[in-house]
């Protein structure tokens, strides 16, 4: 059992202001392998207090400085990599080879992308030539960052290096469901050395540590991973001290197949949705195929979900993992039951333990045909290896029904005609929309449309997002 009951704070692991251990369970296994506390006021306060410290001396600190600091936490990020996938995979469930290759990879690119940002970063601007004002960037100040479970390191890493690379200082507070891998980057960040007090972590819950975070008089800013239903109540609690709230929450993604789509379109578009057990906020769980290539299509992706293998985290290779928590499992379980009574054609998966699995939350690779976008299945986001299929007829149709919902995050479109691809992508209401499989690269911004969130992270959009912009006139 693992012991991990402190919290960092002003440079140092110091105990909790009062016992309240939380058990950390590998969802492999149900089992509970990790003690964490669950922080208090008195911790809050005295974290805050110390960022507040730490602020008035590291926002002047010399850009070369930070980046510095920022390429040592790289290094050592780079050496103590399998340290960190195996937290990942151990605490979430993601496969290990998953866990290193893609969530722990991405935390990486984030650091050397921010890096390279920051180096090309002007915080001085004049406004205009003409003109004899100048823009100035200045961090925003205290800044709380409470983070989700599902990508642990990819949303820490896209809050906390942008943070200190524009000189804000923080309090972290990751998910309390998976909080090993934000404990574990704690240590990168001590070994890196960064002046005390710029950097803490405080493991909590949200009702906890993240309400007291974001009511909080001395935070300036919160940034926060997570759901809709916590972005709302975050909104409210940081209301009455009017700080600036960075929300990047849910999805429902849309994934437009139209008949001239690549030949393996639709294979592509079910190992997307599946990956990190369906539990990704910008997944394609919504899949419309046009109904010349529907019976096609249908039995393409029946046929791909049937392959993939659900397995343990801790065991190499290609399959899928757990969900991440009972909780989860029951939500997700239940939503599959709530497709099926409502009428929707269950063609692969079910509510059923994937077979040779007789503990851990396991979920068979589930599709649903001849869905409709009314159905719960389709407007609620599962979280889950589910993904609902639709029929259109025509492309407006298609765009109405993927952009017929109340999130706006990552939506996709496969077809091989040019002009259509861009006509599509531009009417889509969302902060990313994917064509034919095409990732997007470092440094370009991520965020939601509508109640997906109101903020950008990546590259120059997240170091603006912990900015103030203040204009000077008679500079020159
Ligand atoms: P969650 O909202 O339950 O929890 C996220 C974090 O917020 C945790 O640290 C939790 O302790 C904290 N929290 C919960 N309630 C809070 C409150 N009232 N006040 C302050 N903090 C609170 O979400 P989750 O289940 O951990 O993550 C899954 C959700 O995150 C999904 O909806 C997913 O789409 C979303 N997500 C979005 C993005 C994005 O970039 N848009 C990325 C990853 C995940």
């Amino acid at each position: 059992m693992l012991e991990k009951k402190k919290f960092y704070i002003d440079g140092k692991w110091v105990d909790p202001h009062r016992d309240n251990d939380f058990e950390v369970i590998n969802p492999s296994n149900e089992e509970c392998f990790a003690k964490i506390s669950l922080g208090s006021k008195e911790d809050v306060d005295k974290a805050v207090q110390t960022a507040k410290k730490a602020f008035a001396s590291w926002k002047d600190v010399p850009k070369d400085e930070k980046i510095n600091l920022l390429e040592k936490l790289l290094t050592i990020y780079k050496k103590k990599f399998n340290l960190m996938s195996e937290a990942i995979s151990t605490e979430m469930g993601a496969p290990i080879d998953w866990a290193k290759d893609v969530q722990t990879a991405s935390g990486q690119t984030h650091i050397e992308d921010f890096i390279l940002r920051l180096k090309n970063f002007s915080f001085d601007k004049q406004f205009d030539k003409k003109s004899n004002n100048h823009i100035c960037y200045e961090p925003v100040g205290v800044c709380a960052l409470i983070t989700p479970w599902n990508w642990p390191i990819n949303q820490i890493a896209l809050k906390v290096i942008p943070a200190l690379a524009t000189g804000c200082t923080l309090i972290l507070k990751p998910s309390e469901i998976s909080p090993l891998s934000g404990m574990v980057f704690a240590e990168m960040i001590d070994e890196a050395k960064f002046p005390k007090g710029v950097f803490n972590l405080i493991n909590g819950d949200g009702a906890g540590v993240g309400t007291q975070l974001s009511s909080h008089p001395d935070v300036d800013m919160i940034s926060f991973t997570g759901s809709t239903r916590a972005g709302r109540l975050i909104s409210k609690n940081a209301a009455d001290t009017i700080k600036k709230v960075c929300l990047e929450l849910g999805g429902k993604g849309g994934n437009i197949v139209f008949a001239d789509a690549y030949p393996n379109a639709v294979r592509d578009g079910i190992r997307n949705v599946m990956s990190n057990s369906g539990q990704s906020c910008d997944a394609p769980t919504r899949m419309l195929v046009e109904k010349s290539i529907y019976k096609k299509a249908v039995d393409e992706a029946v046929d791909e979900a049937n392959k993939i293998k659900v397995d343990l985290a801790s065991k190499k290779g290609d399959h899928i993992g757990p969900v991440v928590s009972k909780i989860q499992y029951d939500k997700i379980i239940k939503l599959i039951k709530s497709g099926i009574k409502e009428g929707a054609t269950l063609a692969a998966g079910g509510p059923e333990l994937p077979p040779g699995l007789n503990k851990g939350y396991f979920i068979k690779p589930t599709i649903f045909t001849d869905v409709t976008n009314e159905m719960t299945i389709a407007k609620e986001e599962i979280f889950g290896p589910v993904l609902s299929i639709i029929p259109f007829d025509t492309e407006d149709e298609a765009i109405k029904i993927v952009n017929d919902t109340s999130y706006g995050l990552g939506n996709y479109l496969q077809t091989e005609d040019k002009e259509k691809a861009k006509r599509v992508a531009k009417k889509l209401r969302s902060g990313c929309v994917y064509i034919n499989g095409n990732s997007a690269d470092a440094g370009t911004p991520f965020g939601g449309y509508k109640q997906s969130g109101n903020g950008r992270e990546g590259g120059v959009w997240g170091l603006e997002e912990f900015l103030e912009v203040k204009t000077v006139t008679g500079w020159n």
